[in-house]
C-alpha cells in the first residue's frame, strides 16, 4: 500500500551552509553562548534589517521579549497593554515581571492591534490612574501591524513599544523591516518560524546602550570585577555559538524562505477565493507580509472544522487561529478592551501548511482535500 507522507504546518527548511557554521564552531572549539558565529548572525541580521539597528541574539524570542519589559524597568504592579491576539508567549513575560497584561483586541484590516481600542484603553487606564507602562503590538502570522497609528498613540501617551516580530522576519511596513519599527523588536528562530536556529530569539535596539545592556543581563548581570560580582538580576538567555551557526546559515536563504512562503499563500488564494465561503487577508498598501503562515477565514465554526477535520484525515496538519490570550483561562483575571473581533477570527479560521519546503505536489494534495469539504 502506497502511504502518504504527513504533511506539516510549518517545519523548518534548512539551507546548506548550517553543517558548515557548526562545524567550525566545533573545529575551533567555541561551544558556549559567545564566539564567531554568535558575532557573525548578529551581523547578517543587522545587514538584513538595514537602517541603523542594534542586534542581541538570544536564547529564544521569549526571553527576547523578557529582557526588553526588563529594559523597560516593567515591574510588579505594573500595567503592560498586549495584542490580545497573538500566541501566548507575547504576554507571558508580563506575568514573569509580576506585572499584569490589558489585553487589547483586533482590527479587520491587519488582524493586528486595533489602534482605536489602543487608545480607549490607555484613556480609561489614566482615568484610572494607571498609566500602561510598555505596549506589546505583533506582526501576526507575518502581517504588519498599523505601525504608525499604533505609533502616534504610543507617542502621543508616551509609552514605549515592544514590537513583538517573532513571525514577521522579511515583513516590511513602507519598505522598512518589521522589528525596527518601534523601541525594541523582537525576532523568533524557534524551529517552526521562517528561519530557524532550532531555538533562538533576538533583540532589536537603535540604542547601542540597550544592546550592551541586553547582553549583560543575557549573561548573568556580572559586574566588571575579578571575581562574580551581581548587582542586578542576571538571566541566562545568551545564544549559543553553535546554535548561532545554524543562523548563519539560514540568514543566506532567507529570501528564498519569504518568496517560498508567499508562493503558498498565493497558490491557496488563487484556488479557493472562487469559494465565496472562503476569504483571505490582503496586504493593505505599503503593508508587505512574509505569508510567515496562510490563513483562511470561513463563514461558520462549522466549516473550519470540517475543512480541519477533512485534512486531518489524510494526516495533513492544519490548526485554528491563535486563541485570543483573553479568552485564555490562565488570562482569565485580567483587564480587556475587546469588541469580538480575534473571538469570530479564533472561531472561524484556520492555519493551512505553509512551509517554504511544500513541494507542489504537497499544496495539490492540501488543494484537493480542501475542495472535497461538504458544503465548502
Ligand atoms: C514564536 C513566538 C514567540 C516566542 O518565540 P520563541 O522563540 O518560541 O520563544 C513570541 N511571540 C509570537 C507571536 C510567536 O509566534
Amino acid at each position: 500500500m502506497l502511504t502518504k507522507t504527513k504533511i506539516y504546518l510549518s517545519s523548518p527548511h534548512m539551507g546548506g551552509s548550517e553543517q558548515k557554521f557548526v562545524n567550525q564552531a566545533f573545529n575551533t572549539n567555541w561551544i558556549a553562548p559567545l564566539g564567531p558565529n554568535v558575532d557573525g548572525f548578529e551581523n547578517d541580521i543587522k545587514s538584513y534589517l538595514g537602517g541603523n539597528n542594534e542586534v542581541a541574539v538570544l536564547s529564544s524570542g521569549t526571553a527576547a521579549i523578557h529582557l526588553a519589559l526588563q529594559l523597560l524597568g516593567v515591574s510588579k504592579g505594573d500595567e503592560v497593554l498586549c495584542q490580545s491576539f497573538t500566541f501566548s508567549a507575547s504576554a507571558n513575560p508580563i506575568l514573569y515581571q509580576g506585572a499584569s497584561p490589558v489585553f487589547i483586541d483586533s482590527e479587520s484590516d491587519t488582524w493586528n492591534m486595533s489602534p482605536e481600542l489602543l487608545e480607549i484603553a490607555i484613556k480609561d487606564r489614566i482615568e484610572k490612574y494607571k498609566k500602561p507602562k510598555a505596549i506589546i503590538a505583533v506582526h501576526l502570522y507575518g502581517m504588519p501591524y498599523k505601525a504608525k497609528e499604533i505609533n502616534d498613540i504610543a507617542e502621543r501617551y508616551g509609552i514605549p513599544i515592544v514590537e513583538d516580530s517573532a513571525e514577521a522576519l522579511g515583513s516590511t511596513y513602507f519598505n522598512q523591516a518589521c522589528g525596527t519599527l518601534s523601541d525594541i523588536g523582537i525576532l523568533s528562530f524557534n524551529g517552526n518560524k521562517i528561519i530557524t536556529t532550532s531555538g533562538g530569539g533576538a533583540l532589536i535596539t537603535k540604542n547601542s546602550e540597550l544592546k550592551n545592556k541586553a547582553v549583560f543581563l543575557s549573561t548573568q548581570a556580572r559586574d566588571n570585577a575579578p571575581h562574580y560580582e551581581h548587582s542586578s538580576i542576571g538571566f541566562n538567555y545568551r545564544m549559543s555559538n553553535v546554535l548561532a551557526g545554524i543562523g548563519r546559515g539560514q540568514m543566506e536563504v532567507v529570501n528564498d524562505r519569504v518568496e517560498g512562503r508567499r508562493r503558498n499563500y498565493n497558490y491557496y488564494k488563487t484556488n479557493l477565493s472562487k469559494f465565496n465561503t472562503i476569504e483571505f487577508l490582503d496586504e493593505p498598501k505599503g503593508f508587505f507580509s512574509n505569508r510567515w503562515i496562510t490563513c483562511i477565514k470561513t463563514t461558520s465554526y462549522e466549516l473550519r472544522e470540517n475543512i480541519r477535520l477533512e485534512l486531518q484525515q489524510d494526516d495533513i496538519e492544519s490548526r485554528p487561529l491563535w486563541k485570543p490570550m483573553h479568552m485564555q483561562p490562565i488570562f482569565k483575571d485580567c483587564l480587556s478592551y475587546t469588541d469580538g473581533t480575534s473571538e469570530k477570527l479564533f472561531n472561524t479560521g484556520l492555519c493551512l501548511p505553509s512551509g517554504s519546503n511544500l513541494t507542489q505536489d504537497d499544496l495539490d494534495r492540501v488543494l484537493s482535500i480542501i475542495t472535497k469539504t461538504p458544503n465548502l
